[in-house]
């Protein structure tokens, strides 16, 4: 049977500050929906805020990756559900948001983790690519936050972190649909973190490099297909390239996520953490 969060709302509120129960995990009583939550990124992200209390609604497209992240978490005795929806397609998101909102009673954080990447020299880059990467990428982290905010400004209380990228920061050849719709992500948390001042709701944006995931396997297999080169030797390169000397993990940028969400972490408004193992990025 699945356990209603409703039943766990056992913080109390003093002076405007949640006093949860000793040894309660930080995010107890707290529904997250966190989109892209099939696979790479969005499971880490998932993983860390069901570990830290939250109950957790994965979302995107493919039912069965979604399914099987939410049914492993159940397994570890957390508490999660699986949604699909197209962040592009404003009715799916507010179907989404409708059946989260049933599910979690109360939708409280928010991670915008869905995106795709897609590469062209910048003569090369069709009207088609441009607007694909900037639907998903862009818009989707508009119509979510969209659909979700309200409630959170009700309640005084919300956290909404963006998975952006060094690419919403600075600018590299091959990748202009992808970092313009980055930086338009970032625009969008500027602006939005001006607004929410005061209100007890953030909006952050974390900026990873290479993350090891499927999105970046599926990034070398093509530079691959289209070079003739070895994807192992092009995997290495790009290695060698990251300040540390490796991709950056799923978990690394789980744990940046998560720094936004403790009640001290009020006055992160508006921020873009980088993380790429060294520094620089802009
Ligand atoms: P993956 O490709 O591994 O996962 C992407 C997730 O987004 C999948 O669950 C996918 O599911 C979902 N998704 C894609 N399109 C949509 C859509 N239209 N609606 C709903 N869900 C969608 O990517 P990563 O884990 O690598 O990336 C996660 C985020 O991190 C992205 O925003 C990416 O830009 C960003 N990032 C990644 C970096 C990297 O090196 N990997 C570096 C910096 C930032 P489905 O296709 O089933 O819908």
């Amino acid at each position: 049977m699945m356990r209603d969060v409703r039943e766990d709302r056992s913080e109390r509120v003093d002076e405007g500050v949640r006093i949860l129960p000793a040894g309660a995990p930080m995010l107890t009583g707290k529904g997250a929906v966190v989109t892209g939550g099939g696979r790479g990124i969005g499971v880490a992200v998932a993983r860390k805020l069901t570990r830290a209390g939250a109950a957790v609604v994965v979302s995107a497209r493919s039912e069965n990756e979604i399914e099987s992240v939410a049914e492993g978490l159940r397994a570890a005795g957390r508490t999660a559900h699986a949604i699909v929806c197209d962040v592009t397609d404003p009715e799916s998101v507010a179907a989404m948001a409708a059946r989260a909102r049933e599910l979690l009673g109360s939708v409280d954080v928010v991670v915008n983790n869905a995106g795709i990447a897609r590469s062209a020299p910048f003569l090369k880059v069709s009207l088609e690519q441009w607007e694909t990467v900037h639907r998903v990428n862009a818009t989707g982290p508009l119509l979510v936050t969209q659909a979700f905010l309200p409630g959170m400004l009700e309640r005084g209380w919300g956290r909404i972190v963006n998975v952006a990228s060094v690419a919403s920061l600075i600018g590299n050849p091959y990748i202009t649909a992808y970092a313009a719709s980055k930086h338009a992500l970032i625009g969008m948390a500027r602006c939005l973190a001006d607004e929410l001042a005061g209100t007890g709701v953030t909006v952050n944006s974390v900026c990873p490099s290479y993350v090891d995931t499927p999105m970046t396997d599926a990034n070398i297999e093509k530079i691959s297909a289209k070079t003739g080169r070895d994807a192992d030797a092009i995997r290495q390169r790009l290695e060698q390239k990251q300040p540390g000397g490796r991709m950056i993990t799923v978990d690394e940028v789980a744990h940046a996520v998560m720094t936004f969400m403790p009640d001290d972490a009020a006055s992160l408004q508006g921020a873009e953490l980088v993380i790429r193992g060294g520094g620089g990025a802009r």
